[in-house]
């Protein structure tokens, strides 16, 4: 008996799999990207097993041997069964052969050898197995050569690659994210197939879509897996927005920047410095309306007047379209692309106070990731040039740091109130109060009077004084 495998498999609910189906006489595997995982040396925290007989049985079988406190979800419809055991989600089902009908996105699934659940995965490196009981315990079955493919960093599909392709045509989806994430390479054949067959992305729901593509977004360098997407043909039927900026455009010898190289220029930036999902979605779409705003004006060249603001609207038709949430983290990445060129234009011009203020005062919270932003986007093949602007860009942060500690300016509730403005010149909601706020809030921001309540009480009552209006009610120590 070879146990060789097992003891890579350290969480201990393979081994109790192992007993359970046994004493049930029905055989278990490990099976998946848990396995390739641990030739990768990651750990997961999903584990999948496949039995010969029925995954839900096995599943509270073996749930009830651990605790009977475990609660297993069962999905009788796909005949699989669940549960969290030890901080990692085990999978169970049946081994099935699964065929999606060419136009549907239900398969159909039929009970199936173990040759034939391996056969319907998606690429060789993911079509391993180790068998947790029997004669094989501790095997690798590894019918496809993905140990060798493990080796060589290729991601190849075990049968025809036609044919897994139609099957379920997010696998093609899947092909660029492993190869964005690990820094494999497509296999050639495997590659053309995903070209002829990239139409078929269609039938997949976007939710499906956007998982595999915000992991391409999280891989260390998103460029490979972005590029892959274009070469491949499947970035046309989900963001053909970002193929609009291909290209650069030469009147009277003047080009401008590629602008969907630069994109990734950015992104890969901002991977480098980031973990978040939103921020890297903001530099996708930072130049986004480039192509729509474009202009050659034989004085200043090429102008891309007002990109910024319709880009953030266009964020939102993208978020909406692919599915993609629609609240606060939608809001982030628009706030984003909306003020992604005010902290250059502060470099660009003599940085003064107030400057830096209004924008510590209209970026808040996201100030650092606009930054970060920011500073990604300064690319050029010019390094002098990038030089000087990452110079002048540590000013910024150095002029930020210290306008913040001083002013607190970051997420600033106005010292004075509307119900303050209301009850010292016992007058209703009305015109007068929205103007005494804007007063102080102008004041405050462009350094006139400091970000005090004694400041901004003394200002609010010349200025109501100002609108004719009479102090009824003298506030608190003045
Ligand atoms: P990760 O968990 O890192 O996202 P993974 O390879 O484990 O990657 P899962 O979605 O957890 O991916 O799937 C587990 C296993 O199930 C895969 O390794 C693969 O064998 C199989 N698999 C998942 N999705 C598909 C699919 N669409 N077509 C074929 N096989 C699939
Ligand atoms: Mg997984």
């Amino acid at each position: 008996m070879d146990d060789s495998m097992l003891s890579c498999l350290t969480h201990p609910v393979y081994a109790i799999t192992g007993e359970v189906a046994s004493q049930m006489g029905i055989r278990a595997f490990a099976v998946g990207g848990v396995i390739r995982d641990v030739f990768l040396h990651r750990t997961s925290k999903d584990i999948d097993i496949v039995v010969l007989g029925s995954g839900i049985e096995v599943a509270e079988a073996v749930a009830k041997s651990i605790s009977d406190k475990i609660e297993v979800h069962c999905y009788k419809n796909f005949g699989t069964a669940q549960f969290m055991y030890h901080d990692a989600k085990i999978e169970f089902v049946g081994a099935r052969k699964e065929s999606y009908r060419p136009h549907s996105r239900k398969p159909v699934v039929e009970n199936g050898t173990m040759v034939e659940d391996l056969k319907r995965r998606d690429f060789t490196i993911n079509a391993f197995a180790v068998a947790l009981n029997g004669n094989e315990k501790g095997m690798l079955i590894d019918l496809f050569n993905g140990l060798q493919d493990l080796h060589d960093k290729i991601i190849r599909t075990p049968l025809d690659p036609d044919f897994t392709f139609s099957d379920d045509p997010l696998r093609m989806m899947r092909a660029v994210r492993f190869a964005s994430q690990l820094g494999f390479r497509i296999y050639d054949k495997t590659f053309k197939a995903i070209r002829r067959n990239a139409e078929r992305l269609e039938i997949v729901s976007m939710e499906r879509v956007m998982d595999e593509f915000n992991k391409i977004l999280l891989s260390p360098k998103p460029s490979i897996g972005i590029r892959l997407l274009e070469e491949s043909g499947l970035l046309r039927y989900f963001l053909p927005q970002l193929l609009d900026l291909k290209g650069v455009e030469y009147i009277e010898g003047k080009g401008h920047k590629d602008n969907f190289l630069h994109t990734l220029e950015v992104v890969d930036k901002v991977a480098l410095a980031s973990r978040d999902l939103w921020l890297l979605w903001a530099a996708l779409l930072h130049d986004i309306a480039k192509s729509r705003t474009k202009k050659y004006d034989p004085e200043h060249g090429w102008t891309f007047h007002g990109h910024e603001i319709l880009g953030s609207k266009m964020a939102f038709s993208i978020f909406r379209k692919l599915h993609l949430p629609a609240n606060e983290k939608l809001k982030h990445v628009q706030k984003l692309i909306a003020l992604h060129l005010r902290p250059i234009a502060l470099v660009e011009d003599t940085i003064t106070d107030s400057a830096v203020r209004r924008l510590l005062f209209e970026a808040g919270d996201d100030i650092d990731d606009l930054m970060l932003l920011c500073e990604a986007d300064i690319t050029s093949k010019n390094p002098e040039k990038v030089r000087r602007f990452l110079d002048n860009f540590a000013k910024v942060r150095e002029k930020l740091k210290e306008i913040e500690e001083k002013d607190r300016l970051r997420n600033w509730q106005p010292p004075v109130d509307g119900e303050l403005i209301m009850h010292t010149f016992q007058i209703l909601p009305s015109q007068p109060v929205g103007i005494i706020k804007t007063t102080i809030r102008e004041a405050i921001l462009d350094g006139l009077i400091p970000n005090e309540k004694d400041a901004a009480v003394k200002l609010m009552i010349e200025e109501g004084e100002k609108l004719g209006l009479t102090v009824v009610n003298p506030p608190y120590g003045i």
